[in-house]
Parts: structure tokens; C-alpha cells; sequence
């Protein structure tokens, strides 16, 4: 079967992006799932987050969107986390402009992952924090965006842009891609904001809200520093088990839509 394609996507940064990728790259990956990520960020941290060191690497996603590797030539193995990663680093801020005046600049990712596509169960992009060239040609190969978002004030009002550019490249160039959930990080339930914020969201977007909760937890945060996903760095944490109970929640939806 075709690997299903997700965005990790907000516009805003430090809102969990990262933290969600590479913890639900590892979480699939334990439970039997073949997996691909791919970091579309300069800050190349989801990269250095899966143990791969972003400053050694031969080829990256950077080369892969100019065309001069391929997927295959270009992707490593995060050993810890049991599955793939084409890395980034610095040198893909550069892609931005370059890309630019090239032939099919929305669609180069879509295009080099079509090869793979049968190699994984599922792809996890990385976004930048912006609704740039980059964030575009992650939501152009993808079926389906996943929204982190911290349960504050302002999440719902930098929701609509988001929502909006995922209907306008629904619309335009990528007729597959769909909002598939929105996933609610650094959750603390003891905040009365934070609960009231939730509930807006579940009134609004009904299902599209993910049944797991992602809770505040300095595991994930400290994970990291030691080149590991949170999930593999300590499987007991509230914060690891809770990726894992959210990579059996996307296995369960997938599998739901293939039946
Ligand atoms: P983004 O990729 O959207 O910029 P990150 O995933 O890098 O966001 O997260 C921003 C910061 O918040 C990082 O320092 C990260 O370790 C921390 N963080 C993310 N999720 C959690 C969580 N559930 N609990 C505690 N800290 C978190
Ligand atoms: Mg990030």
C-alpha cells in the first residue's frame, strides 16, 4: 500500500511541531509502523531530535527539493527511533529563494516522495513556522495536515489563516490534502483557560480535535538534548505515552478510512 502523507503544520513556531513529529515518528514506529520523516525546517531540529547530527549530513531534503539526490540517496536511519529521516539543516534556508525561479517549485517534495512510496506506512513532514515556499511543498505532497496547538487565547485566531491555506491549496493545487486533526500539546488541565479553550475547540471543530491530549511534560522537552524522541527516552513518562496512545489513535483513524 501507498504511504499516507502528513504535514506537521502551524504557522506559529514553538508550539510543539518538532516535539509532535519526531515523538509520532518513533510512537508509529513502535507499534510496527514503517516510517519516513522529514524535516522541512532550516532550524534542522527534528533532525538533531531523531540522533542524526544535522552538520554531517552527505545529503539533505535541501538537495532532494534542487533535485541533486534522490530520497533514497539522501535519507538516514534515526537507529534509536526505528525509523527514517531525511534531515535538514541550515543550507535549506537557502531553498526558499532558489526553488523560486524552477520548474514545478510547489511540487518537488511530492515528486521525489512518489519513489518511496511504497516503502512506508506513513510520512511525517516537518514544517517551518510560516506558510512558506517550504511549508507549500510539504502541503503539497501530503493527504493530510496535523495542527499542534497549545489550548490559549489566541490558538483559534491564527487557526483560521491556516485552515484557509490548507482550502486554498486544497482547492488549487493539491485536491488530497484535508485537515485531518487538530492535536492539543503542553495541555494542563489544572489551567481553567486551558479547559475552556479545549471545549471551544471540540464545539467547533467537532472530530477534527484528536481524542488524545498531549500533557505538559518536561520529559519531552529534556528529550531532545540527548538526540532521542521523548517516546524512546522515557517510555514511562506521561509525555511518551501519550505519543504512543496518539500513534495508535492515527493507526486506528487510517485504518478506518481504508475499510
Ligand atoms: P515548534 O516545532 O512548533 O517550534 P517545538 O516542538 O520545538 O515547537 O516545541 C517548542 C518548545 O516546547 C521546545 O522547547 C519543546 O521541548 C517544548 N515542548 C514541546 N512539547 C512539549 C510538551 N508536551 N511538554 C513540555 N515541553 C514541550
Ligand atoms: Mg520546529
Amino acid at each position: 500500500m501507498a504511504s499516507r502523507i502528513f504535514c506537521i503544520a502551524n504557522q506559529k513556531g514553538g508550539v510543539g511541531k518538532t516535539t509532535s513529529c519526531v515523538n509520532l515518528a518513533a510512537g508509529l514506529a513502535q507499534v510496527g509502523q514503517r516510517v519516513l520523516l522529514v524535516d522541512l525546517d532550516p532550524q534542522g531540529n527534528a533532525t538533531m531530535g531523531s540522533g542524526v547530527d544535522k552538520r554531517t549530513l552527505e545529503s539533505t531534503v535541501y538537495d532532494v527539493l534542487l533535485e541533486t539526490a534522490t530520497v533514497a540517496e539522501a535519507r538516514v536511519r534515526a537507529e534509536k527511533g526505528g525509523y527514517d529521516v531525511l534531515g535538514a539543516n541550515r543550507e535549506l534556508a537557502g531553498a526558499e529563494v532558489e526553488l523560486v525561479g524552477l520548474e514545478h517549485r510547489n511540487e518537488r517534495l511530492r515528486r521525489a516522495l512518489k519513489v518511496a512510496e511504497n516503502e512506508y506506512d506513513f510520512v511525517l513532514i516537518d514544517c517551518p513556522p510560516s506558510l512558506s515556499m517550504l511549508t507549500l511543498n510539504g502541503l503539497c505532497s501530503a493527504h493530510g495536515v496535523i495542527v499542534p496547538m497549545q489550548c490559549e487565547y489566541f490558538a483559534l485566531e491564527g487557526l483560521t489563516d491556516l485552515v484557509n491555506t490548507i482550502k486554498q491549496v486544497h482547492a488549487n493545487l493539491n485536491r488530497d490534502l484535508q485537515l485531518i486533526g487538530l492535536l492539543r500539546v503542553m495541555f494542563d488541565p489544572r489551567i481553567t483557560l486551558q479547559t475552556q479553550v479545549s471545549d471551544q475547540l471540540k464545539a467547533h471543530f467537532g472530530d477534527k480535535v484528536f481524542n488524545t491530549v498531549i500533557p505538559r511534560n518536561v520529559r519531552l522537552a529534556e528529550a531532545p538534548s540527548y538526540g532521542l524522541p521523548g517516546v524512546v527516552f522515557d517510555p514511562a513518562s506521561k509525555g511518551a505515552q501519550a505519543f504512543v496512545e496518539f500513534a495508535k489513535e492515527m493507526v486506528r483513524r487510517e485504518g478506518q478510512r481504508a475499510a
